[in-house]
């Protein structure tokens, strides 16, 4: 018998209603940020190049982009409700964010649910040499050069310790690790993946709808999937 499922919750635009790196690079980036950005959606540089190009952009002040980030900072309704349900069906919830992640901790105890999340797997941002921030990655790919943080390979983790796993997430790079879970919950741009690849997912508004979503089997995805984490990383 398999365990309860285990969630893969994406931050920004998934927790919170708003992506805030993005938010970051548009209050502060100018420009550049927009020829960045450009480049980013036409896939000619992948986001961890997009997370060290904006990095550069942004004023290299922890204290100053934290209070921004915490003045934007709306969680998505129903998520309160969704964390309470995970917790009774004794089900993880693991956060994975391929932003700045400085401010997800912060964040999540402002609103009280820091000590409610099972793992947080986040990049790091510091003020670096020359005195620019610099985005750390630890959770990337030992190989891969797509993704700062290897959603697939957390994915995988949960599936070899023997959850399901329900990946709920709003992004296009989503993609990687969302389409090797075991069902996928896709709003916005990962919807639209999900759509140009033919993939079923269940679309949703809110955390309410997350918790309608029955636990899947756990299933083998290396066809469906975009990546090899366990291999060399993105499939040519
Ligand atoms: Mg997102």
């Amino acid at each position: 018998m398999t365990r309860s499922a285990a969630y893969l919750v994406d931050f920004d635009g998934t927790v919170t209603t708003k992506d805030l790196s993005s938010a970051l690079a548009v209050f502060f980036g100018g420009d550049r940020c927009l020829e960045v950005e450009a480049l980013y959606r036409k896939r000619k540089i992948c986001i961890r190049e997009w997370l060290i190009n904006i990095a550069r952009l942004l004023p290299p002040d922890p204290d100053l982009l934290l209070s921004k980030t915490l003045e934007w900072a709306v969680i998505r309704p129903g998520f309160e409700q969704f964390i309470a349900y995970a917790r009774e069906q004794g089900s993880p919830v693991v956060i994975a964010s391929d932003g700045f992640g400085f401010y997800i901790e912060p964040i999540l105890e402002k609103f009280g649910f820091l000590d409610c999340i099972d793992w947080i797997y986040a990049n790091r941002t510091v003020v670096g040499a020359g005195g620019l921030l610099a985005v750390q990655t630890p959770h990337a790919h030992p190989v891969c050069p797509v993704c700062g943080n290897c959603k697939a390979i957390h994915v995988l983790k949960l599936k070899e310790a023997g959850y399901p796993v329900i990946y709920v997430g709003d992004g296009s790079n989503d993609r990687f690790g969302a389409f090797w879970s075991d069902h996928i919950c896709a709003r916005d741009r990962l919807a639209n993946v999900c759509r140009e690849h033919d993939i079923k997912f269940s679309p949703w508004v809110d955390f309410y709808d997350i918790i309608k979503v029955d636990k899947p089997a756990i299933t083998d995805r290396a066809d469906r999937s975009l990546c090899c984490p366990m291999g060399s990383g993105i499939k040519k």
